[in-house]
């Protein structure tokens, strides 16, 4: 059957679209998951290059019965991109879908197709002179069709929201191949069921999506970055509800970053500055201000002041330049690089009512201590989100992967149990894929999941999108 399936394949994207291990090679570029976790072997990697061709192929494997798994920039750290060992299972990379369909400045509006990159997006939005306001550290790779399939959050979502509530319409094929062309820039659009927020966050087990029309926002006057440091986590959500007060919608970012993240960062990117390296918890701020540059740094600096004052701040630099800018973002968006420099660790990608993180992170610290003495916890993310990366990392001198082996499945309980305790979620930004099933499975409330297997079995009757993810 894979060489009459192969045969059709080729007919459908073109022969140099599809992709084998005995023709082609090495296809781990798109088998091994970014984190190193999984690795698949896949039927074939096919590439189409445009939503007919998606629709066509998932036509054929509809009828066939075969396995698809949709992958954009393979970036996702759940495992939820990649295929399994089998063998069996079709990898669709959607790369070469990537033009910019189109801008409508006077709507505020893109159109791209899921293949292209987070940055590119932005790129064309900025070229028009406005800004596309989603933004993460994979962003030079990561695609838009990826970064909807997983409703992926990063660092402005306190100011401009997740991707689901950047996105206004999606062009999208379902497992039998038809095309649903709901690319709309409307705001308003109450006509039924909204398939768009169901297709969101989905992670390909519901269909692909082919294009995207996302929201844009006016290019702000000033953009101000500090980097700020605090004495404990309390002092931190302080410092966020006076930078609320004070800066108001304004307010674009707000990130934390506990010692030792600060610390694994100096170890593997020693060049970069480290400026307030000693701080038990570094903030960096951003504030962006639609009014003129000295107005937006006069009341920047006016919150400083009076967090100093207070005593909510310890000490905090501005960036004075946009490359200091760039360097002050780059100690936080080198974190999980050098986490995986490091080696395996227990990811944790939770979300908590930021009045509770506080509250967590001291029970949660002492509980793994209690556990599993001498474990790092490598603590930073999304605080104005309530969105903490909390990765556990194995004593020193155990070897990471021994220690995930051992004690992962005990240590994902305890943290688990703790945030359904403080009223928070298992999975904040990175979704399900293949890691977090079990727990979805057993954490999700029983009513919510059986209405997602009534879902997924009418969209996906012979369970051939993703199957094994999220469900
Ligand atoms: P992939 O990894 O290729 O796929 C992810 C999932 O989406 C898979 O289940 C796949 O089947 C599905 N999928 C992909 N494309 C489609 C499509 N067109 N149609 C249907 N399904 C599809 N995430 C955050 O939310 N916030 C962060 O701050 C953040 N930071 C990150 C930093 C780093 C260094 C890395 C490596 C990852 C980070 N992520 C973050 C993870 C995040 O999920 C991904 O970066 C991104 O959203 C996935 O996009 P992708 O194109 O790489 O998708
Ligand atoms: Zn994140």
């Amino acid at each position: 059957m894979a060489a009459g399936v192969l045969d059709r394949l080729r007919r459908i994207v073109g022969p140099a679209h599809v992709l084998t291990e005995q023709d082609d090679g090495d296809l781990s570029a798109w088998t091994l998951d970014w984190r190193r976790r999984y690795r698949g072997r896949a039927l074939a990697v096919v590439r189409p290059g445009n939503t007919e061709e998606v629709a066509a192929v998932l036509a054929m494997a509809s009828e066939l019965g075969v396995a698809v798994v949709p992958q954009g920039g393979n970036t996702g750290l759940v495992g939820g991109g990649v295929p399994d060992a089998s063998g069996t299972q079709m990898l669709l990379s959607m790369q070469r879908l990537n033009r910019i369909r189109g801008i409508d400045a006077a709507n505020l509006t893109l159109t791209a197709e899921a293949g292209c990159i987070l940055q590119a997006v932005q790129q064309a939005a900025e070229a028009a002179g406005l800004m596309f306001p989603l933004s993460l550290a994979a962003e030079g790779s990561c695609t838009i069709g990826g970064n909807l399939a997983t409703n992926a959050g990063g660092t402005q979502v306190l100011r401009w929201g997740n991707a689901r509530e950047l996105c206004l319409g999606l062009e999208f094929v379902t497992s039998q191949g038809r095309i649903w062309h709901g690319l709309t820039g409307l705001r308003k659009d109450n006509t039924g069921y909204d398939l768009r927020d169901l297709f969101i966050g989905s992670e390909g087990t519901l269909g692909v999506i082919t294009a995207a029309t996302m929201k844009l926002a006016p290019q702000p006057a000033a953009v101000c970055t500090a980097l700020v440091a605090c004495a404990d986590l309390p002092a931190a959500v302080a410092l966020l509800e006076l930078s609320r007060r004070m800066l108001g919608d304004g307010l674009s970012g707000f990130e934390v970053m506990n010692v030792l993240s600060r610390r694994l960062v100096a170890r593997h990117f020693p060049n970069l500055p480290q400026p307030l390296s000693d701080a038990s918890w570094s903030v960096l701020l951003e504030y962006s201000s639609s009014e003129s540059e000295a107005h937006g740094q006069g009341r920047f600096e006016t919150l400083l002041g009076a967090a100093l004052e207070r005593g909510i701040a310890l000490d905090a630099v501005i960036a004075a330049s946009l490359a200091q800018t760039r360097a002050l973002w780059h100690l936080r968006e080198s974190i999980p690089l050098a986490q995986a420099e490091e080696g395996p660790n227990i990811k944790h990608d939770i979300s908590l009512p930021v009045s509770a993180v506080p509250s967590f992170v001291a029970e949660c610290d002492a509980a793994l201590q209690c556990g599993w003495p001498g474990v790092g916890v490598v603590d930073f993310g999304h605080l104005g989100d309530g969105n903490l990366h909390y990765n556990v990392q194995a004593p020193s001198g155990t070897p990471g992967s021994e220690f995930l082996r051992a004690h992962e499945k005990a240590i994902n309980a305890s943290v688990f149990d703790l945030v359904a305790r403080h009223g928070g979620s298992f999975s904040a930004e990175h979704g399900i894929g293949a890691l977090k099933r079990d727990e979805l499975a057993t954490r999700k409330d029983p009513v919510a999941l059986a209405l997602m297997r009534s879902i997924k079995s009418a969209l996906d009757p012979l369970g051939i999108l993703n199957p094994g993810r999220v469900l």
